[in-house]
């Protein structure tokens, strides 16, 4: 049976809550006093499973180069049945967003990113760095496109990120274990025609050309277990998204700021709106022809400012050129996507949440790898020798280790 919902979720016009599935129809609505609801349409992350034949993809960046605090820039996760999880683009501020989702960092080992637009990578060192000190230990993977001179490519993009970050990585030497400093950089050639960059333990990732202000974007497809995610990231429409991610399961493509908006809401020249909004990037009614002739389960608009005023407009733009399966993604909206259903809901997150523990045992930093400090820094410090020894006094105890101070 098919259920097809209307309603807001906060600023996010859903179209609909689940398509081909039965649940919603099937159970019962009256609730027990005493028991938990059976079925509190939100994800509540590190709650739920994932089946094995399904495919969860959470939005984590979903608006504009400006990142804010209701949508950072471009990032979203998928999660697959078989364990494996992938992060498509991480965009500035959507670090934020996948430490929100309460996930161990060894899992989140493994970034494609579209182009080396600050909003669709912005966020790589936060990971990269970040995910260190947030317990992994695993090397972090990535995979990007060259360009049409080395410097464009991702292998210099990340070489550089490490070379930015010198300070940085020397100063956690022998302070915390560096092992998920290592990177490993997969750089293909952005002209490969649904090329497979990436096939392990059943699942293909394919990448084909993108359109997009310089030549080295691309888009992506991803394929398990029968299920097709096709992401756009940024793209002028063009010949490969309509072959290669025709019919996807769930498809995500970029829905720039209509120019209007661009205009009176972000304060543009006309002509700056009207070039960026429908030369470099896909206006909304552009959006719409492109699901139209890809015609996937779920079309999924994002990369605009989705608010209580923007999103109605956009809507009106995109469904005067088609009238199917859409949502209008914000961040924290999860599909969990299956054969038989594609369900839309909203993540509620804990704003308190922690780092999880590492998926191996914590291991120690190696004192013997400290770079430290010179003469003229150690004898500005001022020692509060017995404030410190009753710390380690305090730990030894409650801890049941026997580490002397340091002198
Ligand atoms: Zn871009
Ligand atoms: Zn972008």
């Amino acid at each position: 049976m098919r259920v097809i919902l209307s309603f807001l979720i906060g600023a996010a016009l859903i179209s609909i809550a689940s398509f081909g599935g039965s649940h919603l129809v099937k159970e019962a609505y009256a609730q027990s006093p005493t028991q938990a609801l059976s079925d509190r349409d939100a994800y509540y992350p590190g709650t739920e499973d994932i089946a094995s034949d399904e495919m969860r993809v959470t939005a984590c960046g979903t608006g504009m180069p400006n990142a804010r605090p209701k949508q950072a820039a471009a990032c979203f996760l998928v999660e697959l049945g078989n364990g494996d999880k992938f992060i498509f683009d991480i965009g500035t501020g959507s670090m934020e967003r996948l430490t929100g989702l309460a996930i161990p960092f060894d899992y989140l080992d493994k970034v494609f990113i579209g182009h080396l637009h600050a909003d669709h990578f912005g966020d790589l060192d936060a990971l990269w760095v970040g995910g260190v000190i947030s317990n992994r230990q695993r090397p972090l993977r990535v995979w990007g496109p060259n360009s049409t001179r080395p410097e464009y490519g991702t292998a210099y993009a990340v070489d550089h990120m490490e070379k930015m970050l010198t300070w940085d990585s020397a100063s956690r030497l022998g302070n915390v274990n560096t092992q998920g400093l290592q990177i490993e950089v997969n750089e293909f050639d952005y002209r490969g025609v649904n090329q497979v960059i990436y096939e392990e333990n059943g699942v293909t990732v394919r990448s084909f050309p993108a359109i997009h202000a310089l030549d080295g974007p691309v888009s992506f497809t991803l394929e398990w277990n029968d299920l097709k995610f096709a992401y756009s990231s940024d793209t002028y429409p063009n010949k490969w998204w309509m072959e290669f991610a025709k019919g996807a399961d769930i498809a995500i493509h970029e829905c720039f700021l209509p120019p209007a908006l661009l205009v009176t809401k972000q304060k543009w020249p006309v002509q700056d709106a009207l070039n960026v909004g429908t030369q470099v990037h896909t206006s909304p009614s552009m959006f719409g022809k492109v699901m139209s002739l890809t015609e996937p389960r779920l079309a999924v608009a994002y990369h605009f400012f989705n608010d209580f005023d923007t999103a109605p407009f956009v809507e009106r733009q995109i469904r005067t050129t088609y009238d199917g399966p859409l949502a209008l993604a914000v961040d924290y909206m999860v599909f969990n996507v299956t054969k038989d259903d594609i369900r839309v809901r909203m993540a509620s997150i804990n704003e308190d949440v922690w780092p999880l523990p590492s998926v191996t045992d914590k291991l120690p930093a190696d004192p013997s790898q400290r770079i430290g400090f010179t003469q003229f820094l150690i004898e500005g410090r001022e020692v509060f020798q017995d404030v410190i020894n009753k710390i380690y006094d305090d730990i030894n105890e409650e801890f049941g280790t026997n580490i002397s101070t340091p002198n």
